[in-house]
């Protein structure tokens, strides 16, 4: 068996010294020519590798490069230096893969996130990228467990659907047909997906929940988290055109219920992030801070990360309406002003991100929750009030990130279903498989869906999106 060793993490909390150790990983620098600091990714603190003078070839020790991969067995020992209780005195290294210092992307330096990008294939061995997708890890494991704990059954959903009617943004078409000119044609000229691999037209899906629905009707409590995809051609630093959601369905929740779980929810899996990430969230909340005092005064946070995230665990979502919503920002100076780009003059429109940050980062401080919002701006299966004119919704909005959640009690009732759709021009036959359930035994029920990106931004505090996915996928990239 080859691999004996201990992870770094481990042997750095035993704090325990004199007995003998393996170790593997990346050498992160080596000083001296006899101090590596070696790291093999389990925490961002590498374990110092003493290599006594005069004990090794020279040959090897040229090899000690940034970046080679070694494994080292010695004992370990109580330290003498300052940053940590133990080191590894080496016996024995081996070199398990070379890495030729002039050619290696990442000096021991500081480097720009966008130079990271570019190399995001090498940026896992920075310290940043460490912390981030191990929280990234813990978040992912603690939705599991939040919605396991419950009795939630986790449902995988269609990656491929033939369903284009619920129109969460643009779609990107899955195809075998050729893309020279030469695939079947109807009589009217236009492209013959009968002729395609499923018979018809597919893409990939922009969300799972009217699947999602189908399964809810019948295990009460189901929720998803898969890729979703979606071709809007937005450069933001909220928006990509790969990410995973997470969309709870729950059968005799009301919008209230909704909002509740919603609420629970990030409150819980940010607390499993605080309690088990803290030396990583603790480096995040520096390097923030650090990126923070080059901004001009106005501009830097009022709270570090972990005080945020602490606030935000510790305290009410606001809740209030779009009307009330949009009441205050009429009335808000900065609307008075023309601060903002979109002014608000009435009822009836969408919100802009401006309108979303400006209610959470100056108004409230704090995450909110805006409810019943106009049923033109909302999606068909939105339940219809009493009042014939908003919709059932909710939609969490969180500082610095704007739309983390986005939620609904669904439309139940067939004859309101059917003619919604109607209006909204949404061919019935098409979602005859979702109407089904409300021929059959509908029920109340709600549901939302949480970008588990914009999550992972908001609780390690990155600025862009394509900083909290390892591969990320936006308009004209998309290598690795
Ligand atoms: P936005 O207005 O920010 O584009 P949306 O209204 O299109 O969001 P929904 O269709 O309600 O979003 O999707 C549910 C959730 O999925 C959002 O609240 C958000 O957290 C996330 N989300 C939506 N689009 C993207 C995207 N392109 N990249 C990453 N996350 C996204
Ligand atoms: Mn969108």
């Amino acid at each position: 068996m080859f691999n004996k060793r201990v992870k770094i993490k481990e042997l750095l909390a035993k704090e325990e010294a004199n007995y003998e150790a393996t170790v593997m990983g990346w050498v992160r620098t080596f000083r001296n020519n006899q101090f590596i600091a070696l790291n093999d990714g389990s925490t961002n603190n590498n374990l110092q590798v003493v290599v006594a003078l005069g004990s090794f070839d020279d040959a090897l020790l040229k090899r000690l490069t940034t970046g080679a991969c070694i494994k080292a067995t010695g004992e370990v020992i109580a330290s003498l230096g300052k940053g940590q209780k133990v080191e590894l005195k080496a016996t024995a290294l081996e070199i398990l893969g070379d890495s030729d210092a002039e050619k290696f992307p990442l000096q021991p330096k500081k480097h720009s996130l966008e130079f990271l990008r570019e190399i995001a294939h090498m940026r896992f061995r920075t310290n940043t990228f460490g912390s981030v997708f191990r929280v990234r890890h813990s978040l992912a494991y603690a939705v599991h467990k939040f919605f396991h704990d419950k009795g939630f059954i986790y449902l995988h959903t269609p990656i491929i659907t033939a369903s284009d009617a619920e129109g969460a943004g643009e779609m990107f078409r899955v195809t075998t047909l050729p893309v020279d000119g030469t695939a079947p044609k109807n009589e009217d000229g236009t492209t013959n997906f009968k002729e395609d691999f499923f018979g018809r037209s597919t893409n990939l899906t922009v969300s799972g929940q009217l699947e999602g629905e189908l399964a809810a009707m019948a295990f009460s409590d189901i929720y998803t988290f898969g890729p979703t995809f979606r071709a809007e051609n937005s450069n933001t630093t909220r928006h990509l055109a790969e990410f995973w959601m997470i969309e709870p369905e729950v059968a005799f929740n009301d919008l209230e219920d909704n909002m509740n779980l919603a609420e629970e929810f990030i409150k819980y899996v940010i607390r499993f992030a605080i309690e088990n990430n803290k030396e990583d969230l603790d480096f995040l909340a520096q390097r923030l801070e650090e990126e923070d005092k080059q901004k001009p005064q106005a501009e830097r946070s009022e709270m570090n990360l972990r005080e945020k995230l602490d606030f935000v665990v510790n305290n009410d979502f606001e809740r209030l309406t779009y009307t009330e919503a949009i009441e205050i920002l009429k009335e808000s100076n900065h609307n008075k002003k023309k601060k903002f780009q979109y002014l608000i003059e009435g009822w009836g429109t969408d919100l802009q991100s401006e309108h979303e940050r400006y209610l959470v980062e100056k108004h409230f401080k704090k995450p909110v929750i805006l409810t019943n919002y106009p049923k033109d701006i909302k999606s068909f299966y939105m339940r219809m009030n009493e009042d014939g004119k908003t919709v059932a919704a909710m939609d969490i909005l969180a500082p610095g990130i704007g739309e983390i959640v986005g939620g609904s009690q669904r439309e139940e009732r067939l004859d309101k279903l059917t003619a919604r759709m109607q209006e909204m021009n949404i061919p019935a036959e098409e979602l005859n498989w979702y109407l089904d359930t409300r021929r059959f035994g509908a029920c109340p029920h709600a549901g939302f869906g949480l970008g588990f990106e914009r999550l992972v931004q908001f609780v390690t505090g990155m600025g862009n999106i394509r900083d909290v996915i390892p591969f990320p996928r936006y308009p004209k990239s998309a290598e690795f």
